[in-house]
């Protein structure tokens, strides 16, 4: 059985989610993708769409892909193993960070102990401003 995301809280500004342990990720099912939780559902994003994935050790995703007009960021939460992307092979662990431009042909293989990674995908060249350009100081008083 698929493990389900838990809503934890929202209201109009915000949603929050519980998507369990990085140790357990590998039990979710969604869309048909084992070790897969796509968030854009359940956090209802409009301009990204997050996904943790898992692969046990030694584990070799069943395929490439690129995409048509979005870029991804590959973030590896936990583990180790190796990503292809067009001709190029290179090692991830934990802490790697990768982009990969819509065109690249992309495949990951997990190491010995497993591979827990975020993927967020973003449209490419869609980020107008962002940090100190976007950002803006609001008045609201901590509640904690
Ligand atoms: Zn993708």
């Amino acid at each position: 059985m698929s493990k389900e995301i838990q809503n934890i809280a929202q209201n109009e500004n915000f949603k929050a989610v519980y998507v369990g342990p990085w140790a357990e990720i590998a039990q979710f099912v969604t869309e048909d993708v084992k070790g897969k939780v796509f968030l854009k559902e359940a956090l209802g994003t409009s301009g990204s769409e997050l996904s943790v994935g898992a692969l046990p050790a030694h584990t070799t995703l069943p395929f490439f892909h690129a995409h048509k007009q979005n870029e991804e960021l590959y973030i590896v939460l936990h583990g180790s193993g190796k990503m292809q992307v067009d001709e190029d092979v290179f090692e991830l662990r934990e802490g790697s960070v990768v982009r990969v431009s819509p065109k690249g042909s992309r495949s990951l293989r997990s190491g010995a102990d497993g591979l827990v990674y975020l993927c967020l995908q973003t449209k490419e060249g869609s980020l107008e401003e962002w940090t100190g350009k976007d950002a803006v100081f609001t008045q609201t008083s901590a509640k904690w």
